[in-house]
């Protein structure tokens, strides 16, 4: 006899950006397997509001602490706990009432709430690249350490991860990525020393945008500082 699986609690931190919309659109039409526990946004008090109207989640958290009066008063007839600023976001990252949170926090600010995610055991969906740019071999160390299953959310990684499944680890020799080279492409090592900005922008077939392109740069940096600061 198959018993149905308990609806799986999902803490979406991001889910005011693109990432975050469309997991609420999977979580609305499949009530049966999820449940939105968790909401966090960091300026769009609006928006924030409005899903946790829509899907009564246990917490939301607003990043921007000068927005917590306004979401506190809009939920003030439900029983919607409600927190505000970083701080906020590492220790609800660590509570119990979740099971798998979706890391769709834009940049390295993604990175604190899902290690302590990973600390506390919890299942992460990965949307946010730049955590494993900033912090790849601590966040896969941790979550060897802990038994935290990583599920790659972010188009290529699991493009990658759903070609793997089904297979044993011993039967794949290589994995072999194949990329552009983009705007340095059979350039020799002597021209980079001296590349600028505005090189690294001028990519051959296509423009992602400055931000897109530059910013992996900047983030690992920041990232950098932040871990030696820890
Ligand atoms: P968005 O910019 O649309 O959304 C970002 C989310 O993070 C929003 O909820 C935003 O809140 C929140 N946020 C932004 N800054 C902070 C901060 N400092 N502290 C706390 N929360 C913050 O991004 P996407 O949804 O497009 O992308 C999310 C992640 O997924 C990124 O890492 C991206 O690289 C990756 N990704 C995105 C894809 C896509 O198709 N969009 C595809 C594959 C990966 P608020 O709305 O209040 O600003």
């Amino acid at each position: 006899m198959s018993s149905t699986p308990p609806i799986k609690r999902i803490a979406i931190f991001g889910s005011t950006g693109s990432i975050g919309t469309q997991t609420l659109e999977v979580i609305a039409d499949n009530p049966s397997m999820f449940s939105a526990e968790v909401l966090t946004a960091h300026n769009n008090d609006t928006l924030l509001i409005e899903q946790a109207l829509k899907f009564n989640p246990n917490i939301v958290v607003i990043g921007d602490d000068k927005k917590y009066t306004a979401v506190k008063d809009a939920l003030a007839s439900t029983d919607i706990k409600v927190f505000a600023g970083e701080k906020a976001l590492e220790e609800v990252a660590a509570m119990d009432c979740y099971d798998l949170m979706l890391a769709a926090i834009v940049g390295y600010a993604g990175l604190r709430p899902t290690l302590k995610a990973i600390d506390s055991g919890k299942a992460i969906a990965l949307a946010n690249k730049e955590t494993l740019v900033v912090a790849g071999d601590i966040i896969m160390r941790k979550a060897v350490e802990n038994r935290v299953p990583i599920i790659p959310v972010d188009s290529e990684h699991s493009a990658i991860f759903q070609c793997l499944v089904g297979e044993t680890r011993n039967r794949i020799e290589k994995v072999i990525l194949t990329a552009s080279g983009g705007p340095f492409i059979g350039r020799k090592p002597n021209y980079l020393v001296n590349v600028k900005r505005e090189h690294a922008l001028q990519h051959p077939n296509w423009s992602m945008g400055a931000k897109i392109t530059i910013d992996s740069a900047t983030l690992m940096n920041k990232g950098l500082e932040m871990i030696e600061a820890n």
